[in-house]
């Protein structure tokens, strides 16, 4: 597989669904542009579930996923945060690591280490095997801005960020309250702001940064980004790399079936990423309010969970009943324009689908670039991790998306609410303003994408860069 002639890559992702797509469309890039191969080395303390294993198919040969040795978080505190746990899984991880560098080492021309935002700790190893070392970041440009903002921010502001009276500066972004910060910035003494501000650090400690974004979706961002700063590596966009493969077992979804039957344009998906949860009460008013709005939708519903907002992101829900929590009659009352699908749907391929004319997503970035690509209208709904400061972005700054608001007591949204915002994406003014500015949306992604776009451009300068690497040390000298 590894043929001697060919040049090498490691990539750790962190765990979490979220983190390895990317990756792996990242690894599916590379290697379609250039004579690679690549070990995606995985940090996991379970098992890989279905839907990780559903990953792996249909991958080229050239792309090896190798799940190290499972471990164990025992000893961590019942209330230890998800970040936590995810930075956690890469640095009880490194032995694994360094013995694979080590037996690569001799075998293949390893040219480079590239992990994601939680995995810097593997840094160490590239390191101490004088191996480039490289971060891919899946997340928006906004947030690698505030990325490399954050050591200074931890300096300035004291307190809690939640509790500045002043907005929040981010270079290129429009200024955010610090509440609406990512999750581990919301409490500062906790080991989950430790390791997120450690590895913001260690960004500074790549050869070069691959950002899942693209300019004209965040053109000043993007712009702050790529301005040249003494110590900071040079960055890339790359985006947006999102998923184009399909159907899991080559059977067709019901779900897409269902989406066949109905007009053009007309439903809404309504999806809360891989983890997402909303509490019992919330469930309800979502089922109503999408009963008010008298429009079309198809909803992958979980079950709910009043503790957390991301209670499934580790794991794989296994099917439930839909109608034990959603309100009584609402099945049979919304049967003929609604369906409703248990844990996981194709998002991708309902997304492309051309009945699909809207989405009501959690603003996961890896969710809001597949309705990008697609030229899908969003309404924003975020829940946990970065996913306030997408929304944040995409409702005030690039304007893609509306956000229903939450009732102050309560911190629920409303049935009335959600119908209203729903009506307006779906046959709204302010729709059809967002439909448009999609289209030049996804226009410009797959101008990026093609083969003269910056995206393809950023990977052909990076493979060059190996093959000189490869082959000068092939010739017993060092660039
Ligand atoms: N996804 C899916 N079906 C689902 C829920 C999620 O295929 O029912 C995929 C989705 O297409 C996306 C990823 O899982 O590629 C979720 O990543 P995102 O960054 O949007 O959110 P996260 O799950 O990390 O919060």
């Amino acid at each position: 597989l590894h043929k001697p002639s060919q040049s090498h890559i490691v990539m750790v992702p962190s765990p979490g669904i979220g983190h390895l797509i990317p990756l792996l469309q990242f690894a599916k890039r590379l290697v379609s542009l250039h004579a690679l191969s690549v070990t995606v080395a995985i940090p996991s303390d379970a098992p890989p579930t279905k839907t990780q294993k559903a990953l792996f198919t249909n991958l080229p040969s050239t792309i090896q996923p190798l799940f190290l040795p499972l471990l164990s978080f025992y000893d961590l505190p019942k209330h230890t945060k998800i970040e936590t746990i995810i930075a956690l899984s890469v640095t009880r991880s490194l032995p694994f690591i360094r013995d694979l560098f080590k037996s690569l080492i001799g075998k293949t021309h390893l040219v480079g280490l590239i992990v994601d935002h939680f995995s810097t700790d593997a840094f160490d190893v590239a390191i101490e095997f004088n191996v480039p070392r490289y971060l891919f970041f899946p997340p928006s440009a906004m947030s690698l801005s505030f990325a490399f903002q954050l050591p200074s921010l931890d300096q300035i502001v004291s307190g809690e960020f939640r509790d500045h009276p002043e907005l929040i500066p981010i270079p290129g972004c429009i200024p955010i309250h610090g509440e609406d910060l990512l999750e581990p910035a919301q409490d500062r003494e906790d080991d989950a702001y430790k390791l997120l501000l450690h590895n913001c650090k260690r960004y500074r400690l790549a050869d070069a940064i691959f950002l899942n974004s693209f300019p004209e979706l965040e053109p000043e961002a993007m712009k702050a980004l790529l301005k040249e700063e003494a110590g900071k590596p040079p960055v890339y966009p790359v985006g947006p790399l999102v998923r184009n493969d399909c159907s899991e077992n080559g059977k067709r979804a019901e779900c897409l079936k269902w989406l066949d039957e109905q007009p053009n344009g007309s439903v809404l998906f309504v999806s809360f990423g891989s983890g997402g949860t909303l509490s019992s009460a919330q469930i309800k008013e979502l089922a109503l309010g999408l009963e008010m709005s008298e429009q079309r939708f198809l909803w992958v519903v979980r079950k709910p969970n009043n503790e957390a907002a991301n209670a499934t992101f580790f794991s794989d829900e296994n099917e439930n009943e839909a109608s034990s929590f959603l309100p009584e009659g609402f099945m049979e009352r919304t049967k003929n324009r609604g369906m409703v699908v248990s844990s996981w749907a194709p998002q991708v391929e309902v997304l492309r689908h051309e009945s699909t004319g809207g989405f009501l997503s959690h603003c996961g970035w890896n969710s809001t670039l597949e309705g990008v690509v697609n030229g899908v209208p969003l309404i924003a709904w975020p829940l946990y991790a970065e996913q306030r400061m997408n929304a944040h972005m995409l409702t005030e700054d690039i304007k893609i998306a509306l956000r229903p608001k939450k009732e102050e007591e309560s911190g629920i949204v409303e049935k009335e609410e959600i119908a209203e915002v729903v009506k307006s994406l779906m046959e709204g003014e302010e729709g059809k303003r967002i439909r448009g500015k999609m289209k030049n949306l996804k226009n410009a992604a797959e101008r990026g994408a093609g083969e003269d776009g910056y995206s393809s451009k950023a990977v052909c300068a990076m493979g060059m860069k190996w093959k000189k690497t490869m082959m000068s040390s092939q010739n017993g000298y060092e660039l």
